[in-house]
């Protein structure tokens, strides 16, 4: 399908054949037109809302969508949670946790004693195609905020999308590494907010809280924007990119009611949750890069306890049967990051140690 679009070239609209290269980067028609906000009442307390809904050149409507769940109001105690994903669209992992903890509330909807808003796909472009930025803009959507609201369409919708979530008592911004790495859950701060949100972490049933000064907070990013406004963030990285780990999803919904139990949103009984390690030390962190480019074969797995001088990987030939490399740790201490995808270029990034001792 091809459309003329007012004075930009014709471009293509598939929206699962769109190149990057055919979409006009700031396309006039696109910039802050329609602004419908629909509202639909499924049943009583439980609302569909649309953050964002903007009309596309050709018989398209980009949709922004959250699930709001209400509690009864002689038991609302006025707090408000929200689950947020798909900033990234090659990233699943989230969706997992957002349809486990709809359908735990979904059983228990009497436990609900506040709001709990979910967003699953903040980027549906993206999650469409599975692609982590934006289709046709070459864009990073976790580097538009808090956007413009007289910006292009992304940045338009960025600032609709900051004055939704705006307000919550705690937002959870998940996102899942990328096809290459597998992350044990974790939840990484910004050093400007490690003091008001570490707590909040520590109940949120992960591996590790990192604490570092500008991993995935950046200050264009969703969760500096809105911690820099006072709406608390917190970012988890978990699993693997483009993939479903129901054990690492079941294990952050725990997290997720210990946590709502404790800001008086869920009134249901929840269970013990891990006790995370915090590192806010830089130089204890080791980054493992790949001396040469080869097929990585790993021999450990992401969260395995490693000692210094141990065979972690071999970087191979698959031509030659050759081993390019063997990759030993440098380090005792625990791989929390782990390469999974097994082309690898020299400085490739093949895992993250946490060095002890
Ligand atoms: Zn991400």
């Amino acid at each position: 399908m091809t459309a003329v679009c007012g004075t930009c070239p014709p471009v293509v609209m598939d929206r699962f054949a769109w190149s990057r290269s055919s979409w006009p980067r700031v396309c006039p028609l696109l910039s802050g037109t329609d602004t419908t906000v629909e509202t639909e009442r499924e049943s009583a307390g439980i609302m569909v809302e649309h953050v964002a809904s903007v009309e596309l050149p050709v018989d398209e409507r980009l949709k922004i969508e959250k699930y709001r769940w209400k509690p009864s109001p002689d038991k609302d105690g006025g707090g408000r949670f929200s689950v947020v994903t798909g900033i990234h669209g090659d990233e699943l992992e989230g969706q997992y946790v957002c349809y486990e903890v709809g359908k735990r509330i979904r059983e228990h909807p009497e436990l609900l004693t506040g709001t709990v808003d979910i967003y699953p796909a903040m980027n549906p472009f993206g999650i469409d195609s599975m692609m982590r930025g934006i289709p046709a803009f070459d864009l990073d959507m976790n580097r538009i905020f808090p956007g413009q609201k007289d910006g292009d369409m992304n940045e338009y919708l960025a600032s609709l999308i900051i004055q939704d979530v705006s307000g919550s008592d705690m937002v959870l911004d998940i996102h899942a590494s990328n096809a290459y790495l597998t992350e044990v859950p974790q939840i990484r701060i910004n050093t400007l907010h490690q003091k008001e949100l570490v707590p909040y972490a520590e109940s949120m049933n992960v591996d590790l809280i990192w604490v570092h000064p500008n991993a995935t907070v950046l200050e264009s990013t969703f969760a500096y924007s809105l911690n820099s406004i006072g709406t608390r963030v917190l970012v988890i990285e978990m699993g693997i990119g483009m993939r479903i780990t129901k054990s690492i999803g079941c294990q952050v919904t725990e997290g997720i009611f210990h946590l709502m139990h404790q800001m008086g949103i869920w009134a249901g009984k929840t269970g013990p949750v891990k006790k995370p390690i915090i590192s806010t030390d830089p130089d204890e962190i080791c980054y493992l890069n790949a001396p040469r480019g080869g097929i990585y074969i790993a021999d450990t797995a992401a969260g395995d306890e490693v000692e210094k001088g141990q065979v972690i990987g071999r970087l191979v030939s698959p031509l030659t049967g050759e081993i390019f490399e063997t990759v030993t740790a440098p380090y005792s201490g625990w791989l929390f990051t782990q390469r999974e995808y097994p082309l690898t270029a020299a400085g490739s990034l093949m895992g993250r140690i946490l060095k002890r001792g």
